[in-house]
C-alpha cells in the first residue's frame, strides 16, 4: 500500500434491494438510467443539450452547449436567454398546476399558510416590481436575510425575475457574518424581516442588519424590512422601507427579463466548515436545469406529493431542494419556520403526520439529534405517509442510517444519502431510489451525466477497491460554480491548481468499493496518519456510533511521537445512557473499535462532552476540535460557528 492513499476499514456489507413496488412507479427505472449513463459517455452535447431543451423553458434557444474554451471556466448554453422565475412560476399558470399548492408553510406556532403557484406567482410580480421602482437592476446583488417564511422564498423569486443576483444569509448569523457578505458581494438593497420565531424566542434580525450595516465599509441604499413579528424595531429614515408599505402601492405585474443563461442567479457562501467560507456563484440556465433533474430523478417527486425539506433557504440546499428545484417542477413544497425539538421532540413527526408529507430530506446531524432522543418520540406518531428519505450534509453514519431506515422509514422507504457540495448545485452521488440497491453510509453512484474518480497524491487513479483519495470530476457539469465572487484566483486554487487544471477537486477524500459504490471517507484535511497508516474520520466516528451508548462521535488526529499522530474521540453520548461510569466506558469505547475495525483504529484518547462544535448548517467543525485536542489557541475563522459555549467547554 502507497502511503499517500487512504485505507478504507468500515466493513459495512448490509445491503437493501430496491423495493419491487417502489421501482414500478419510479420517475427512473433501470433501463432509462443505463441508457442515460451511456448517452452521457458517448454524447455529452447531445444529452445535455436534449434535457435542457426538454426541460426548461428558453426565450431565446442555444445552439452551443458547452463552451470550454477558457476551461476551468467553463460556460453552458451560452447564447441561450432565460428567465428563471418564469420557468418557475409563470410556465405552470397554464395547466391545472395553477390552482395547486406551490409552498404549505408552518409557523412555530403552528399557524399555516398555503400559496398556489397563481399567488406565488402574483406576489413575486408584485415584489420584483417594487425592486425595479426602487432601481435595482440586471447584475445588482441583493441580500437577503430573512427567517424560513414564504417572504424569503418570494424575494428570491423576485430578484431572480429582474435579473438581479441574489446572496442569501442565513437568519441564524450574526451582524457579523452579514456585514463580511454585504462588503463582499458590495449589495445595494438588503431585505430582511423585524424578526424571526426560534424554540420559541424572537430573532432580532432588524436589529442585526442595522448593526451589520453600521460596521459595514459598504452601505446599501435601501433596506426593506418586511413584518413578521411586529416587535419595535428602529427604521432609519429615507433608507429603511416596510415590506407591506412598498406592497401597497407597486404594480401587479412585472415582465419577466430574459437573462442569457451564464448571468449569475446567486451567490452563496460555503458553510465555513474547513476554512473561510468562499462565495459561490451559480449560473441561471445550467444551475435551474442541474436542480430541477436531480429533484425529479432522486426525489421522484410526483404532482401529488407533499415534499419536505428541512434545510434553511440560507443553504444550498434550502436553494436547489427548497426553491429551485422543486418549484420548477411545479411540486408542492412544505416549509417550516421554526426549530427541530420545539415544543417537544415530536415537533417534525407531527407536521409529517399532520400534513401528510410524502418525501422528506434532512441532514445527518438531525437525524442523530433526534436519535438521542429515543424512539418513542416518532413511534407516537402517524407516519405512514412518508415514501422516500434523504440525507445531506455529512457522512451517515451506518447506524444513524440504520435507525433513519427502520424507526423513520419502518423499512419501507428507500434512503437518498445524497452527496453533493454548495459547488457541484445539486446532487452528484446518490442512489435513485428505483434502481440503486443501498448500502448504509455509501452514497452510492454517481447520477448519470456526472463522472466521479478517485486519485492519488499524483493524480493516477486509484483502481483498488480498499484505498481512498481525493474524490475529483474529471468531466465538467452544467450545475458547478462557475466561479469565487470576486476572486477568480481562489476558484482556481481551491478546486483546480492541485491536479493542473485536469479535475475539479472536491476536498473530500473517498473510496469506491467492488460494486462501484462511492464511500466518503471525511474532509481531505481531516485525514489521519496513524503510524503511517491514513485513515479518514467517517470509519471510526461509524464504529463508535455503532455502539448503542453513542448518539455522535467526533475523531480528530494530535501529534505522539511514535506513532506520529494519535487519535482523538470527542464522544456525545444518548440521553439513555447518560451518568454510567465515564472511565469504565471510555475503556469499553476504546475496545469497542479496535474490535469493530482493528487496533491501528483504536482511540488513545476518549473526550465525553455534551455537543460538538458546529458549523451553523449542523457540520462538525473537526478543526476546531483538532486545536482543542493539541491544547492550541484557537486562531481560526469561528464566523460560521453555531455553539460557541461548547467550544469553551471543551477547552477548559
Ligand atoms: P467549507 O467548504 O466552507 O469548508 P462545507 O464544505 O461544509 O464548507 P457545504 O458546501 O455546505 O460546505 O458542504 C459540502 C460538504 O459536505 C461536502 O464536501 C462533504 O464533505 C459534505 N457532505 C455533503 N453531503 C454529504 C454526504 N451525503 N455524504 C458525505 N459527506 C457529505
Ligand atoms: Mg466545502
Amino acid at each position: 500500500m502507497s502511503g499517500t492513499q487512504i485505507e478504507s476499514i468500515l466493513t459495512e456489507a448490509r445491503t437493501f434491494p430496491v423495493p419491487e413496488e417502489f421501482a414500478r412507479q419510479a420517475n427512473m427505472d433501470q433501463a432509462q438510467y443505463e441508457a442515460l449513463c451511456r448517452q452521457a459517455a458517448e454524447n455529452p452535447a447531445e444529452f445535455w443539450g436534449k434535457l435542457a431543451r426538454d426541460h426548461l423553458h428558453w426565450d431565446k434557444p442555444f445552439n452551443q452547449v458547452l463552451d470550454d474554451s477558457q476551461a476551468p471556466f467553463y460556460k453552458w448554453f451560452s447564447d441561450g436567454e432565460l428567465n428563471v422565475s418564469v420557468n418557475c412560476l409563470d410556465r405552470h399558470l397554464d395547466s391545472p398546476t395553477r390552482n395547486k399548492a406551490a409552498i404549505i408553510w408552518e409557523s412555530e406556532q403552528g399557524e399555516v399558510v398555503t400559496l398556489t403557484y397563481a399567488q406565488l406567482h402574483r406576489e413575486v410580480s408584485r415584489f420584483a416590481a417594487t425592486l425595479q421602482d426602487l432601481g435595482i437592476h440586471l447584475g445588482d446583488r441583493v441580500a437577503i436575510y430573512m427567517p424560513m417564511v414564504p417572504e424569503a422564498v418570494i424575494a428570491m423569486l423576485a430578484c431572480a425575475r429582474i435579473g438581479a443576483i441574489h446572496t442569501v444569509v442565513f437568519g441564524g448569523f450574526s451582524a457579523e457574518a452579514l456585514k463580511d457578505r454585504i462588503e463582499d458581494t458590495q449589495a445595494r438593497l438588503l431585505i430582511t424581516a423585524d424578526g424571526g420565531y426560534r424554540a420559541g424566542k424572537v430573532v432580532p434580525l432588524k436589529h442585526n442588519a442595522d448593526q451589520a450595516l453600521s460596521r459595514s465599509s459598504h452601505a446599501v441604499e435601501h433596506m426593506i424590512v418586511f413584518q413578521r413579528t411586529g416587535e419595535e424595531v428602529n427604521m432609519q429614515s429615507g433608507r429603511d422601507l416596510w415590506w407591506h408599505d412598498l406592497a401597497a402601492k407597486a404594480q401587479v405585474d412585472c415582465a419577466p427579463l430574459a437573462v442569457n443563461a451564464e448571468h449569475p442567479l446567486l451567490i452563496l457562501y460555503t458553510s465555513g466548515s474547513t476554512g473561510k467560507p468562499k462565495g459561490i456563484v451559480h449560473s441561471s440556465g445550467g444551475y435551474l436545469l442541474w436542480s430541477l433533474l436531480t429533484t425529479h430523478w432522486v426525489f421522484d417527486l410526483k404532482p401529488t406529493d407533499v415534499y419536505w425539506c428541512t434545510a434553511d433557504i440560507g443553504w444550498i440546499t434550502g436553494h436547489s431542494y427548497v426553491v429551485y428545484g422543486p418549484l420548477a417542477l411545479g411540486a408542492t413544497v412544505f416549509m417550516y419556520e421554526g426549530a427541530p425539538t420545539y415544543p417537544d421532540a415530536g415537533r417534525f413527526w407531527d407536521m409529517i403526520e399532520h400534513h401528510r408529507v410524502n418525501v422528506f430530506y434532512t441532514a445527518p446531524t438531525a437525524i442523530r439529534a433526534l436519535m438521542k432522543l429515543g424512539d418513542e418520540w416518532p413511534n407516537r406518531y402517524d407516519l405512514s405517509s412518508l415514501r422516500l428519505l434523504g440525507t445531506v450534509g455529512e457522512p451517515i453514519n451506518p447506524e444513524a442510517w440504520m435507525w433513519y431506515y427502520k424507526v423513520i422509514g419502518k423499512e419501507r422507504c428507500p434512503i437518498a444519502d445524497t452527496w453533493w457540495q454548495t459547488e457541484t448545485g445539486g446532487h452528484m452521488i446518490s442512489p435513485l431510489p428505483g434502481v440503486t440497491p443501498l448500502k448504509p453510509g455509501s452514497c452510492t453512484r454517481p447520477l448519470p451525466g456526472i463522472f466521479p474518480d478517485i486519485v492519488d497524491e499524483e493524480g493516477e487513479i486509484i483502481q483498488s477497491t480498499e484505498a481512498g483519495g481525493y474524490l475529483v470530476m474529471t468531466r465538467p457539469w452544467p450545475g458547478m460554480l462557475r466561479t469565487v465572487w470576486g476572486d477568480e484566483a481562489r476558484y482556481i486554487e481551491n478546486y483546480w491548481a492541485k491536479f493542473n487544471n485536469r479535475f475539479y477537486v472536491a476536498g473530500d477524500s473517498a473510496h469506491r468499493d467492488m460494486d462501484g459504490y462511492y464511500w466518503i471517507m471525511g474532509r481531505i484535511d481531516d485525514v489521519l496518519n496513524v503510524s503511517g497508516h491514513r485513515l479518514g474520520t467517517m470509519e471510526i466516528e461509524s464504529a463508535l456510533v455503532a455502539h448503542p451508548a453513542v448518539a455522535e462521535a467526533a475523531v480528530v488526529g494530535r501529534p505522539h511521537e511514535i506513532k506520529g499522530e494519535a487519535i482523538c474521540a470527542f464522544v456525545v453520548l444518548r440521553q439513555s445512557h447518560a451518568g454510567e461510569d465515564m472511565d469504565a466506558l471510555a475503556q469499553t469505547l476504546r475496545a469497542h473499535v479496535a474490535d469493530a475495525i482493528g487496533p491501528i483504529a483504536r482511540p488513545d484518547e476518549i473526550r465525553f462532552t455534551d455537543n460538538l462544535p458546529k458549523t451553523r448548517s449542523g457540520k462538525i467543525m473537526r478543526r476546531l476540535l483538532r486545536a482543542i485536542a493539541r491544547g492550541e489557541e484557537i486562531t481560526q475563522d469561528t464566523s460560521t460557528l453555531e455553539n460557541e459555549e461548547t467550544v469553551r467547554q471543551l477547552e477548559r
